[in-house]
Formats: C-alpha cells, sequence, structure tokens
C-alpha cells in the first residue's frame, strides 16, 4: 500500500441521509480512493448481524464473495459512512481481498462521494438518493 496516494476525504452531515463523505480535493475517474475496512467475518456469521443492524435501519456488512463479509461495524473507517445511490460518482471493487472505493466519474472538491450498494437482503431501507427515489435496500 505504502506507495499508493489516496485522495483526501472527510465524514460530513450529509443531505442524503446521516453522515457522508466528501472529496476535499478533486479526484480523477477510476483513482482508488479508501478501502472499505472491518471485521472478516463469514457470510454465515454476517447474517444474524444484518438482521440485527437492519432492523436499526442500518447497513455495515459488505461481501467480498459467496464466503467472506466485512462488517464494519467492527473496527470499520471512514468508508462506512459514504451513503448508497443509486446514481453514484464511485463504485466498489474488490483488489486481491480487499474492498476499494473507486471514483466512477470525475469528482470534484466538495463534492458528496456515493456508491451502489448492490445489497441482496430483504430489500427494508428505503433509498434517499433522491427525492422520490423507489429503490430499496
Ligand atoms: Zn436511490
Amino acid at each position: 500500500m505504502g506507495a499508493i496516494y489516496l485522495p483526501r476525504i472527510r465524514r460530513k452531515r450529509s443531505k442524503l441521509h446521516g453522515w457522508g463523505v466528501f472529496a476535499l480535493e478533486d479526484i480523477n475517474k477510476n483513482k482508488r480512493i479508501v478501502t472499505y475496512d472491518g471485521e472478516k467475518i463469514t457470510s454465515k456469521e454476517s447474517a444474524d448481524r444484518e438482521d440485527l443492524y437492519l432492523r436499526r435501519g442500518e447497513i455495515w456488512c459488505f461481501r467480498i464473495n459467496r464466503r467472506w463479509v466485512i462488517d464494519a461495524n467492527v473496527n470499520g473507517n471512514v468508508a462506512r459512512f459514504i451513503n448508497h445511490s443509486c446514481r453514484p460518482n464511485c463504485y466498489s471493487n474488490v483488489i486481491d481481498g480487499i474492498i476499494w472505493v473507486i471514483a466512477g466519474k470525475n469528482v470534484k472538491a466538495g463534492d458528496e462521494l456515493t456508491y451502489d450498494y448492490h445489497t441482496e437482503g430483504d430489500k427494508e431501507i428505503e433509498c434517499r438518493c433522491r427525492p422520490g427515489c423507489k429503490t430499496r435496500l
């Protein structure tokens, strides 16, 4: 990791929902921004935790693959505050077992970072990415 320069970002109150994460500098398309950190658990362990979080209207568990999940509620970093959007400016990608949030387009300083969570569960949470969005997460 040492040589990779990561752009500066910061957690702030979001117009979308609760906390959000914002670019503090311009970020070029396809630039890696931040890793999605947390406790690595099995899908089986994750199922119970996801139910608990969902009852509080929260999503913390991010699937690496069929077997492994990252739970950002435990030892998570700032990436856990990045909001979902159905029209995001970032995307996620698993590289060598690490989840990265990557710029999907050129991002301007001050823009809120968003990506599509691609959730698979019970779709109990209303999407707040824009007024009237019909998506459920
Ligand atoms: Zn939406």
